[in-house]
């Protein structure tokens, strides 16, 4: 499908900014719409795993990633409590070669930073910041985007990239507040010195305790430490999340399989909100960008392409976002006879069960 008109994309996050990339290298021309009065990203580290760096690849950005990515040795699950590794999974060639490619750990600032720069580079990418979305109209085709005290813009489709607290799912959907999981989680990224001096790994590590879990992994050419807490303390109430250091109350949300409304549809966090139990929200957010631009592009309508990508993207991240729960009850926070039901079941696992457990998840291709 080609045409001179926008497709208009509310949020320049990393789905947002991805789904711009993406449709751009299919030449197709579009308009991000960012609510802040300046496109960023909070000062926290993210994990990427082969999936995100085949998104990566087909963006044109695959270089610049891994060009500041940290190669962390292997992703370890501790046991909080007696302090043993219950197992960890090697990421040397043997899990390179399998998945086709590695798995990192990056600053979130740098790697949206590096899809802002391509997207600034594009002629074909109009970036819009202090733009928040409020609303959107249809008719003969055309969606108009009301934005917050600017004129409306006119686009082919629209794709509301506008994460977990989305505007376009409100008026798409129009399902209640995220679902708070009780659990609180306090980002923090300190410097190297500061981290204990044994545990200064070159590995994503996860101590998993009764209601609770620390994850660290090095950041910043190991010049820092990315260091997060979680903790089941059953809250109840949403609080802001701010950058590093603060607190914030994490949301979910169940699968819905509503994502189109003629020619508006949703990308990310705004379709499929999940706790970062697997690390795969980003990772979900660009194998979606990818699908999408490739849809629209190989389509003859916009309702085709939104109809082929639901098909493609609905139960791969329901299965992600529901997995993520499960992670957060049978694995990370279990106690007494489940944690050592939990130690005895992943303590058993070879490498090679690890790839095999993780090839629906690592080894997709989005495009
Ligand atoms: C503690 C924690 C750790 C995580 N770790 C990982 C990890 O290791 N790996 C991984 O893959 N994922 C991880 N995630 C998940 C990941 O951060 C998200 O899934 C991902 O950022 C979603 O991207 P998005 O672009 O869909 O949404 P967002 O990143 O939320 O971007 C949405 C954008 O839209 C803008 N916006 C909001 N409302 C409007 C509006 N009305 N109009 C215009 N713009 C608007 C926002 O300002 C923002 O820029 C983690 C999440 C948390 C909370």
């Amino acid at each position: 499908m080609t045409t001179d008109q926008p497709i208009l994309i509310a949020g320049g996050g990393i789905g947002g900014l991805a789904a711009a990339l993406g449709l751009a290298r299919k030449g197709l021309p579009s308009a991000v719409f960012e609510k802040a009065s300046k496109f960023s990203e909070i000062g926290a580290g993210i994990q990427i795993a082969p999936n995100a760096f085949n998104c990566f690849d087909a963006l044109g950005v695959g270089d610049a990633i891994r060009a500041i990515a940290i190669y962390i040795d292997k992703i370890r699950l501790m046991d909080g409590i007696s302090g043993k590794e219950i197992f960890n999974i090697p990421l040397d060639q043997p899990f390179r070669e399998h998945f086709g490619n590695p798995y990192a750990v990056v600053h979130r600032a740098d790697l949206h930073t590096i899809l802002l720069n391509a997207c600034r580079e594009n002629p074909l990418i109009d970036l819009n910041a202090a733009s928040s979305a409020v609303r959107y109209e249809q008719a003969d085709g055309e969606v108009v985007l009301h934005l917050e005290g600017k004129p409306p813009i006119k686009g082919r489709a629209l794709i509301g990239a506008d994460g977990l607290h989305s505007a376009i799912r409100a008026q798409l959907i129009g399902d209640s507040s995220p679902r708070v999981s009780g659990h609180t989680t306090y980002r923090s990224v300190i410097p190297t010195e500061q981290m204990p001096e044994d545990l200064r790994w070159n590995a994503a590590t996860l101590w998993a305790g009764p209601k609770f879990h620390v994850v660290h992994y090095p950041l910043k050419g190991g010049k820092v430490f990315n260091l997060v807490v979680t903790y089941h303390n059953d809250v109840t109430e949403t609080v802001a999340g701010e950058p590093a250091t603060d607190e914030e109350v994490l949301c979910d949300r169940d699968p819905n399989e509503n994502w189109i409304d003629g020619h508006v549809t949703l990308l990310g966090d705004a379709a499929h909100p999940m706790l970062q139990y697997w690390a795969q929200g980003a990772c979900m957010a660009l194998e979606d960008a990818v699908c999408l631009s490739g849809a629209i592009a190989s389509h003859d309508t916009i309702d085709a392409a939104f109809t082929a990508y639901h098909h493609a993207r609905f139960a791969r991240t329901a299965q992600v976002q529901l997995g993520s729960r499960a992670i957060g009850d049978y694995i990370y926070h279990p106690s007494a006879g489940s944690a050592a039901a939990r130690n005895a079941i992943l303590g058993a696992k070879t490498a090679a069960d690890w790839f095999q457990t993780l090839d629906w998840l690592y080894g997709y291709r989005a495009d």
